[in-house]
């Protein structure tokens, strides 16, 4: 049996299991099955990719810290406590700009778990993981991001050995924001590389 196949056979018995204990806890009435949901949205948009954001605004902010990360993104992600299951090999790619990169895989739905949390379910969807590779402006494009003709798109091919994280760029006007508003503005998306981050809007 090849890695590949081992890789995707343990997945689905994770996935098996999973759904075991989910209707076996919901059946015995400990938990509504929402409630599992609210769970795994929480870890999908909120606590999951909190992480990666602390990482990429020390990146900013910190340019020894940046050259760590980008030259050993696992031990410099470790540095600031993210370390864990489906984190083995954690590496960091730098958008500038001339270079835009965005993160998909191909077999699956491999991911880093220990700065991204869980992955969304569209990163899992046929149709994401088809034309990310074939088509990736089209792709950006309909999550609402056209890029520049000249900027040079990478897609990168997760999987069970190399998880890939965005570093996005530092948008203009964001100079006196404190690291935990920082935080705030760097979302999920853009260390997928479907998105960058935006200036605040002044209020
Ligand atoms: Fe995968």
């Amino acid at each position: 049996m090849s890695t590949e196949e081992h890789h995707h056979h343990d997945e689905s018995y994770a996935e098996l299991r999973t759904k075991a204990l989910e209707s076996l806890l919901v059946e015995k009435g400990l938990i509504a099955s929402n409630a599992i949901d609210d769970v795994v949205r929480t870890y999908e948009q909120d606590i999951g990719p909190m992480n990666g954001a602390k990482v990429v605004v020390k990146a900013w902010t910190d340019p020894e810290y940046k050259k760590r990360l980008l030259e050993e993104g696992t031990s410099a992600i470790e540095e600031v406590g993210f370390t864990g299951a489906q984190g083995a090999q954690i590496v960091v790619l730098e958008n500038t700009d001339d270079i835009h990169n965005m993160v998909v895989c191909t077999l699956c739905s491999c991911y880093p778990w220990p700065v991204l949390g869980l992955p969304p379910s569209w990163y899992k969807s046929e149709a994401y993981r088809s034309r990310a590779v074939v088509e990736p402006r089209a792709v950006l494009k309909d999550f609402g991001l056209e890029l520049d003709p000249a900027v040079n798109v990478r897609v990168w091919d997760s999987n069970s050995e190399i998880r890939y994280m965005v570093l996005p760029q530092r948008p203009s006007g964001t100079d006196g924001m404190t690291e935990e508003e920082l935080i705030e503005i760097v979302g999920r998306d853009s260390m997928i590389g479907v998105a960058i981050v935006e200036s605040p809007t002044i209020v």
